[in-house]
């Protein structure tokens, strides 16, 4: 069985009123796998709340407490207009933050064999001490950093297939050599990181690989990154575990990139990382949503997704 995991405060959580980061994502996804064939190969699990110590592995302990604290009648601007926080947003970020390490432990028991988890607000921007690109907790890297400190991995990989490099969990993991981040997205582009030239610092050299790609890039050229650059550094690291930062605003129909992947394109990719799981490490994934801005495309492209991870 597939992990499939939610909950309510994912639909609830709201990023400012109009905003491209809305609720009506993860409704549209929902409604989208309910009536679609692949529902009857998933467990749907109710996400639980992350502890406040898998929080601090990759967050400044005063910015969690922070968060935490917010009481919010009024939606709260946290890093420029564009991240936005509303009353229920702490819990929704908790939440968030704790799919990852449930799915991850619920795979290495055996419970579940990979797992997506349908999450809102997302993780890969927010840094260690501040909310960035609607972004609050680095969800993926509390999932990472739960693996290595938490269970004792030696290497967990994360690739981060958004449109947008994930400057945040790059930076938590710039120095480790335990966590290899591989992030393909559109270049020059928001968040202004991700040159191929960052390779990652001290004993962490080699195990930050950008991928940056022009704008207007479509399949054939992803498909050629992933089968010639990304799934060698795979072969080279053989991870025991591996975390999709799974965004899906590099397909063609998204109003945040110049990207015009097709929904089919997630399939393929989706297939070269499960082979390689099945290769290292008896095919552990969780996969955890990012961006994806077209609610259509975004449905499309989720149940694309999980129904290739349930293949
Ligand atoms: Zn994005």
């Amino acid at each position: 069985m597939i992990g499939f995991l939610r909950h309510e405060l994912f639909i609830r959580h709201l990023a400012g009123y109009n905003h491209v980061e809305s609720p009506a994502r993860v409704e549209a996804i929902l409604a989208r796998i309910k009536k679609s064939p692949v529902a009857s190969s998933l467990s749907f699990i109710e996400a639980e709340p992350a502890k406040i110590e898998w929080l601090e592995r990759v967050h400044d302990p005063k910015y969690v407490k922070g968060i935490l604290a917010l009481e919010i009648d009024e939606p709260v601007v946290l890093d420029w207009g564009d991240t936005v926080a509303t009353r229920v947003t702490p819990a929704a970020a908790r939440h968030a933050a704790g799919a990852g390490v449930q799915a991850a432990r619920l795979v290495l028991d055996g419970k579940i064999s990979s797992a997506f988890c349908c999450v809102r607000p997302p993780g890969h921007h927010a840094e260690r001490n501040r909310a960035m690109g609607f972004c609050i907790f680095n969800n993926i890297a509390v999932a990472a950093a739960h693996l290595v400190e938490g269970e004792g991995l030696k290497r967990v990989a994360i690739v981060d297939w958004d449109v947008h490099h994930g400057n945040g969990t790059e930076n938590m993991f710039i120095e480790d050599d335990r966590v290899l981040y591989i992030s393909i997205h559109q270049y020059p582009h928001y968040p202004g990181t991700g040159s191929a030239g960052t390779i990652g610092a001290g004993k962490g050299t080699g195990y930050t690989v950008n991928l940056p790609m022009a704008s207007g890039a479509g399949d054939r050229e992803y498909l050629a990154a992933f089968r010639n650059r990304i799934i060698p550094a795979l072969d080279d690291f053989m991870p025991e575990f591996i975390l999709i930062s799974a965004g899906f605003d590099a397909h063609g129909d998204d109003p945040l990139s110049g990207m015009v992947l097709t929904t089919s394109a997630f399939r393929t990719m989706t297939l070269l990382l499960k082979a390689s799981a099945e290769k290292h490490c008896g095919g552990r994934i969780v996969s955890m949503l990012e961006g994806g801005y077209d609610i259509h495309a975004l449905a499309d492209s989720v149940e694309t997704h999980v129904a290739a991870l349930a293949t």
